[in-house]
């Protein structure tokens, strides 16, 4: 099984400052709590929040529709937020968009909490594969429709720790 590189460890860090420069700036140097779904965003929201210079409250939720390759349809919330988040300024970090499910119940249930600020990022966008329309405030990088894995996302819980965006060649 070959590893392609779609986008070095370079452009993954430099792209993520600006856009955390953009959002710091969108949520006016306020406090943010930052979602992080697991496990796939954890190497992306680390370094999303360590390149905003204003407050940020980290917390995590984790939410499974996935099994090898395919996507069950079926999302599972295993984990959720440890923060009350009525009247706060909110930042969903997710790893990637593909159909649009995660997001979109993600979002609806976490706006039923009423925060004053619910935004959305993401690191990657297969804005192809959309099924429910969906659009992310904040896309580090559009991609095309392949399986990619590495920094943060896995194939069977492997390859997370890979510093880049690669893809498997079949
Ligand atoms: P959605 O609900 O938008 O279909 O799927 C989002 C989730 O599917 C992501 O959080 C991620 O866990 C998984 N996913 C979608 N595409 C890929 C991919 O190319 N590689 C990996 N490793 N996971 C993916």
């Amino acid at each position: 099984m070959e590893i392609k590189t779609l986008i070095n460890e370079q452009e993954l860090t430099t792209r993520i400052n600006e856009v955390a420069k953009q959002i710091q700036k969108d949520y006016n140097n306020e406090e943010i709590v930052l979602i992080c779904i697991l496990k796939g965003a954890v190497f992306f929201a680390t370094e999303l929040a360590k390149n905003i210079n204003s407050s940020v409250i980290m917390d995590f939720m984790k939410v499974s529709s996935y099994d090898g390759t395919k996507s069950t349809g079926n999302l599972d919330f295993t984990l959720d937020i440890s923060q009350k988040i009525e009247g706060r300024n909110v930042l969903i970090v997710e790893d990637i968009v593909d159909t649009g499910r995660t997001l979109t119940y993600l979002k609806q249930y976490l706006t039923s909490k009423n925060p004053k600020k619910l935004k959305v990022c993401t690191m990657l966008d297969k804005k192809e594969r959309r099924e429910l329309e969906f659009t992310p405030d904040y896309t580090c990088f559009d991609i095309p429709d392949k399986f990619v894995i590495g920094y943060g996302l896995d194939f069977d819980e492997k390859y997370r720790n890979l510093p880049y965006i690669g893809y498997i060649e079949q």
